[in-house]
């Protein structure tokens, strides 16, 4: 056994040398359920990571190596630094669903737990991309020892060959670490722990499936090693009165239900003038010489979309949004801003298009009844600091958007709508655990807007 290898990797190979079926594997070495089981056995059994379909003791043997020992070492390295500080699990699964290979590690027979952590998209030992589908039919792999899609330990049931060689070579790989930066986090996570992180993104959820996840170790690393983050110090206690809150709010507190609604509407108004600040910036900078464009759209956005600067167009729409107002003519006429806004509801308001994220991640945080003095304003600057990326993302996608829509006959709410999260940022934050006085976030930085403003540019007339 190699070091990092997985467990699927020593069963392939013991049931090509041996040629066996897994469902024979099943039936020699499983423990006395499965082999009791008299139809098919079901994929709880199957797991490559826990092994709990096997009989420990039988397959061991079967092997002459320590299968189990070795697997749950690597695999308790691997999940210590989400765990949290009660060593209750956190509710992630940091494996991948589906067999995830190194073509070239394949081919030499190899396949490693690496290559199924959730954070590493390429090998470890050969810096080039894996892979989740079978390079000749494109199906995925769940991460099972099955013998449904491998008719023989590395061949496809649709003939292709993952590993043409002979079983036991005489050249022998060895898994050394070529991407220095994954040999760094492999370090850094065996002594720090970043129990308690969220994700803004919840890729657990049915929209986002464990293979689309784009977060990565750099991430983490840079997480770990707080790079690439917007700090605070965390405020005094003094400012963390409710009651003054709540008496200040009572009046366009509309529903009263929540004891969280205060300060919910604190964070409404905080986000208009983060709103306020981003969108004037952009207006003093890359929108200054787009003025004209931006006044011909409001007043004339029933004409040819081919007429008008992708750069109006997507101020103009994100305005619209972002403020709530009703019509495109009421986009920097300041006269109809208070009049035309709907009703305040909650956390999703200005960045509707990603509620279901804010608030999955910001429920987990703050609830009546359990809040801590120190939290709402942890709360208040979180959400704020959220606000302002996703403000910026809703830009962006207006801003591609907007460019399809002046060279193509179709509404820019469904071009909008058709981006998803393409550019939605992609932030770790701390959850509150008490006094942890962290205030801080991680962004990953990226170039889209810089990107999409020359490409916009391009197509402006003026
Ligand atoms: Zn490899
Ligand atoms: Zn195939
Ligand atoms: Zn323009």
């Amino acid at each position: 056994m190699k070091e990092y290898e997985s467990p699927w990797s020593i069963l392939t190979k013991f049931r090509t040398l041996n040629s066996i079926t897994c469902r024979d594997m099943f039936r020699l070495f499983g423990t006395k359920h499965v082999k009791s089981l008299k139809t098919t056995i079901g994929s709880i059994h199957k797991s490559i990571i826990t092994l709990n379909g096997f009989d420990e003791k039988d397959l061991i043997k079967a092997l002459d190596i320590d299968l189990f020992s070795m697997n749950n070492d690597l695999i308790n390295n691997l999940k210590k630094p989400f765990m949290s500080k009660n060593n209750k699990t956190y509710n992630l699964n940091i494996f991948k669903s589906v067999l995830s290979f190194c073509p070239i590690c394949i081919e030499n027979k190899y396949h490693s737990t690496l290559h199924q952590y959730l954070f590493f998209h390429r090998c470890p030992f050969h810096d080039i991309e894996l892979l989740k589908r079978c390079p000749s039919c494109n199906i995925e792999t769940p991460y099972l020892f099955d013998d449904k899609n491998f008719i023989d330990g590395y061949i496809c049931a649709c003939g292709h060959i993952y590993s043409s060689g002979r079983l036991i070579s005489n050249r022998t790989f060895l898994p050394i670490f070529q991407n220095k930066s994954m040999e760094e986090f492999i370090d850094i996570q065996k002594t720090n722990t970043i129990f308690n992180i969220a994700f803004l993104d919840d890729f657990e959820e049915d929209s986002f499936s464990s293979s689309d996840i784009k977060y990565d170790h750099i991430d983490l690393l840079n997480f770990i090693n707080k790079k690439k983050t917007i700090k605070a110090k965390p405020f005094p206690r003094s400012e963390n009165n409710l009651d003054k809150i709540r008496m200040k709010f009572k009046k366009i507190d509309t529903e009263k239900r929540y004891s969280h609604y205060p300060v919910v509407n604190q964070t409404y108004l905080i986000g208009v003038k983060i709103f306020s600040s981003i969108s004037r910036q952009y207006r003093k900078t890359f929108l200054k010489k787009h003025k004209q464009c931006i006044h011909y759209y409001t007043s004339n956005s029933c004409l040819d979309s081919k007429q008008f600067c992708p750069l109006a167009v997507a101020y103009v729409h994100w305005k619209k949004d972002m403020l709530e107002f009703k019509y495109i003519s009421d986009v920097d006429n300041k006269g109809y801003i208070a009049l035309r806004r709907r009703r305040i509801n909650d956390f999703e308001h200005q960045v509707n298009h990603y509620s279901k994220f804010i608030n999955r991640n910001l429920d987990n945080l703050f609830y009546p009844g359990k809040m801590h003095p120190d939290y709402v304003n942890y709360f208040k600057w979180n959400l704020s600091s959220i606000k302002a990326q996703l403000f910026i993302s809703e830009f962006e996608t207006y801003l591609a958007a907007s460019i399809e829509f002046i060279n193509k006959d179709e509404p820019i709410n469904r071009i909008y709508r058709k981006y998803g999260y393409a550019f939605m940022p992609k932030i770790l934050f701390n959850q509150f655990s008490g006094n942890n006085g962290s205030y801080s976030i991680y962004i990953r930085p990226q170039n889209n807007l810089k990107l999409l403003i020359a490409k916009a540019n391009s197509y402006c007339n003026n």
